[in-house]
């Protein structure tokens, strides 16, 4: 597992002014999400050639789950042609079903990967079903072609089935479509024509995602998952509203009502690069990121700048369906 005391400065410490996506995957266990993503940090440069798949962070938070700690912020970050993409995973279950939307509003498109032997799962038709209803615009990745068994025309019509049985509207029902073999790493517009490597995922998404709207004012972030870390303490992950924050930056707290929770500063702000997460000095609107120092922030209360009055809200708002302990 990654510890953030360990983790080695990956990057420069000034924030590098990059373009920015903000995407989810969506998909049902087992059909290729970790093998997608290990493939995209590998074509992106973000693995070493000899490190080990299997210390990526997607993986690695069993631990805390199974104390029941929480469900960590598992995000990884690659970038294609300058542009950096952060890719928030979804639980794939009803069950973490205020976790789902706080996920999804975090990001401006998402994948759905399925199965090309088996088609969309019904687990994962909750978790469609909320990101067309906050209006998500999902490309389809029809994976493991390869397998003999293998019908990727019927997955795209069964997909079309099932996002018209969730109200998806015409613009949600004209999804993007790229096949392809996560396994042997590629995918291409065509089913019948492998290609070499995942450039054509890595394109479509930057044609189909638009960059994160940055909101106007000073810095301001709602928090979208808590962990406690044994290092850092209570660590918030959240999508920078609006400004700019640096470490040491006195902010405060406020709930869903505006009124006050804390003040205090910021200790430590992490981001995602790669398979870890590295502390950067400064953070910018539109980013994913986590903050240490606060000790009382929670889910759905907004972090800001001492002047800033206004909670920001998700939309729509559940409650936590997790209990969090600390
Ligand atoms: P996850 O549960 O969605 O993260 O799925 P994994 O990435 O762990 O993959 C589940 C299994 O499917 C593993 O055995 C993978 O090797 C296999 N797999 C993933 N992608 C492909 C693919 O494109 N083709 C084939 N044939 N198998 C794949």
């Amino acid at each position: 597992m990654t510890t953030l005391e360990s983790a080695p400065a990956l990057v420069s410490n000034h924030t590098p002014m990059m373009k920015l996506r903000n995407i989810a995957i969506i998909a049902h266990v087992d059909h290729g999400k970790t093998t997608l993503v290990d493939r995209l940090l590998q074509q992106s440069g973000a693995f070493r050639d000899n490190q080990r798949v299997a210390e990526r962070v997607m993986d690695s938070n069993d631990l805390e789950r199974e104390r029941g700690i929480t469900i960590l912020a598992k995000a990884t970050s690659v970038v294609w042609k300058d542009i950096r993409v952060n890719i928030v995973d979804t639980p794939g279950h009803a069950d973490f079903g205020g976790e789902v939307e706080r996920i999804l509003s975090m990001v401006d498109g998402a994948i759905v990967l399925v199965d090309a032997a088996e088609g969309p799962m019904p687990q994962t038709k909750f978790v469609v079903g909320k990101a067309l209803k906050i209006g998500l615009k999902p490309i389809v990745c029809v994976n493991k072609v390869d397998k003999p068994d293998a019908r990727p025309s019927e997955v795209v019509n069964e997909v079309f089935d099932l996002f018209a049985a969730l109200d998806a509207t015409d613009e949600q029902l004209d999804f993007p479509i790229i096949y392809g073999s996560a396994k042997q790493g590629w995918m291409s517009n065509s089913p019948d024509k492998p290609a070499v490597d995942m450039a054509a995922l890595f394109d479509l998404v930057l044609k189909h995602v638009e960059a994160p709207k940055v909101g106007a004012g000073g810095f301001r972030m709602l928090g979208t998952l808590l962990e406690a870390n044994p290092y850092l303490g209570r660590i918030v992950t959240g999508r920078v509203f609006s400004g700019s924050i640096r470490t040491n930056a006195p902010v405060k707290v406020l709930d869903v009502e505006g009124d006050l929770v804390e003040t205090g500063r910021v200790s430590k702000i992490l981001a995602f690069r790669g398979i870890e997460r590295a502390p950067i000095d400064e953070a910018v609107a539109g980013d994913i990121i986590a903050i240490a120092g606060l000790e009382k922030f929670n889910v759905a209360d907004t972090l800001c700048s001492p002047e800033e009055v206004e909670p920001l809200h998700a939309q729509p708002i559940d409650p936590p369906t997790l209990s969090m302990t600390f």
